[in-house]
């Protein structure tokens, strides 16, 4: 028989939601208890880049932009494009609604932005930047509910949700020990177990077979929180929707300078100060090394005629076609981005990026060979290509052969040397965006109209159908609803 511990709010994850819920509670006076399967806080909120749209913010108004909700609201819609119609509008007028009131929390709480950066559609400059990296985000929110008495227990996974009578009174989950335990809720549960970008089971469910064997940028987000609310009677909602497969490539044995710096205060003012005052030139090798780390590259590499290649030294794929599923067939689930002297001439200057921060800067080739000696290789030669490669000469050497013998509609040949590759990349699913069906209170929908008492769901588990296109709404949406959910969690308590 498990043991039991009660408190009046259970929070179950604890990314940007599950924080932002557990502190909202607790700032109300309620006891609360977040269960986190990881060693540490932050699950894919510090996997992200970190951009937030907002409007009516200081950096906003420092910029002397006039912007309101119902633009927004409208923006949002062209970032869907044709998706729009199947847009939760009740949720998006919800998330417009807060922006401006949840970066000024974040801001309250310690984290520094910088912005607002330009991402049209959006009709003004919308996009906010956390800094020194995103990490951030979780380092100050877990800080503030360690203040606010929140019992953050590590390294204990929720497994099932615990119901009396058909409603929701707690979570059974297994503890560090690998013993199971029953923690039980007064006023409700808020599930805010993130995505199920690394759920096999679900994704083959719900989104294209393109993905079901692609792996996630952020390993652990395996669908928990969908799962066991599914065992209820929840449903998901555009449980199909998927940002990926996208090539990245692999990431480096060691964090990129950005990534290593403490998300301290005094730090990242200076940081937004500097990007403020400090010209280009001097804050140039600190955005590449970011660049260079956390994005992937550029498809019109392939357009100008750069080619993929396997492990064998096989070209597998129509890179002009669908190459990222295909990618992620290969053995080892990678492959090397190929090209010669004509190609790395042309993505060395505008506009030949290989990869950008839309706004914020642009890499080229030779960024990559400063930054990312371990997946730059150059030679003169084919034969000395493949050995930098790891990959069979003869294989590679036959491919290149074929390729340039093939009939190329618009591509050049590859025969001009030196010639350069850069990789491995590797396939990811970045996000999921299919969330459970939820109400304006954030509570979980059974059937077409029911709630499931006592079960409250945010950020990416509890995404309700709404759309989050561009860049900067998931994390918005996180904060928002977990807040919203964390409270109606904690007026439950007397109900
Ligand atoms: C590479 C990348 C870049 C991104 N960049 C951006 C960006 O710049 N802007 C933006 O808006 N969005 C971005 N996103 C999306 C955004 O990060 C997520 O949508 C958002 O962080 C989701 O927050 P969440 O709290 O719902 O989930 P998460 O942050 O993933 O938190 C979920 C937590 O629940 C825990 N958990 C899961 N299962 C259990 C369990 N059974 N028991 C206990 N704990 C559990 C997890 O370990 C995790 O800590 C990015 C995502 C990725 C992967």
């Amino acid at each position: 028989m498990a043991e039991t511990t009660v408190a009046d709010v259970i929070v179950v994850g604890g990314g940007g939601a599950g924080l932002a819920a557990a502190a909202e509670a607790a700032r109300l006076g309620r006891q609360v208890i977040l269960l986190e399967k990881n060693p540490a806080t932050g699950g894919s909120t510090s996997w992200s880049v970190g951009s937030i749209t907002a409007i009516n913010t200081p950096h906003q108004r420092q910029a002397g932009i006039t912007d309101s909700a119902d633009a927004h609201f409208e923006d949002m819609a062209l970032h869907a494009g044709p998706l729009a119609p199947r847009d939760n509008l009740r949720l998006r007028r919800i998330l417009v609604d807060h922006t401006a009131e949840m970066l000024d929390w974040l801001m309250s709480l310690g984290v520094v932005f910088v912005g607002p950066m330009p991402e049209p559609p959006h009709r003004c400059n919308r996009m906010h930047n956390v800094v020194p990296n995103s990490k951030s985000l979780a380092f100050h929110l877990t800080k503030h509910c360690r203040e606010l008495g929140v019992d953050i227990r590590l390294n204990t996974a929720s497994q099932r949700l615990l119901t009396e009578n058909g409603k929701v009174v707690g979570v059974e989950a297994r503890l560090p020990d690998g013993a199971l335990h029953q923690f039980r809720a007064r006023g409700g549960v808020v599930l805010a177990a993130g995505d199920y970008s690394n759920g096999r089971d679900l994704k083959a469910r719900y989104a294209s077979p393109d993905v079901v064997d692609v792996d996630a940028v952020n390993a652990t987000a395996t669908g928990d929180g969908h799962r066991m609310a599914l065992e209820l009677g929840a449903t998901v909602v555009n449980g199909d929707i998927v940002r990926g497969p996208i090539m990245r490539f692999i990431p480096p044995t060691r964090a990129n300078l950005i990534q290593q710096l403490p998300p301290v205060k005094p730090l990242a003012r200076l940081i937004a100060w500097a990007m403020g005052h400090l010209p280009q030139w001097i804050l140039r090798p600190f955005l590449m090394s970011f660049l260079t780390t956390a994005l992937g590259p550029s498809p019109d590499l392939y357009k100008e005629g750069a080619v993929l290649i396997n492990r064998h030294g096989e070209r597998f794929t129509d890179e002009l076609g669908k190459p990222n599923p295909d990618v992620a067939k290969q053995p080892g689930r990678m492959a090397w981005i190929v090209f010669d002297h004509n190609i790395a001439g042309k993505f060395s200057a505008w506009p030949h990026f290989i990869s950008t921060a839309p706004g914020v800067a642009y890499a080229y080739l030779a960024d990559y060979r400063r930054n990312r000696a371990d997946i730059y290789h150059q030679s003169d030669t084919v034969a000395g290509l493949a050995a930098s490669m790891g990959v069979p000469a003869a294989g590679l050497t036959r491919a290149l052969a074929e390729y340039n013998a093939s009939g190329r509609a618009t591509r050049p040949a590859l025969e001009q040397g030196p010639f350069y590759a850069l990789g491995p990349v590797k396939s990811y699913v970045v996000f999921t965006d299919g969330g459970l069906k939820v109400t304006e209170q954030l509570e979980v929908v059974r059937g077409e109209d029911g709630v499931i008492p006592g079960l409250y769901a945010a950020g990416s588990t509890g995404q309700g159908g709404l759309l989050l296109e561009g860049h900067g709404h998931h994390l918005g949406w996180a904060f928002i609803s977990g807040r919203i959910a964390g409270r109606n969690a904690a007026a439950n308590v007397r109900a």
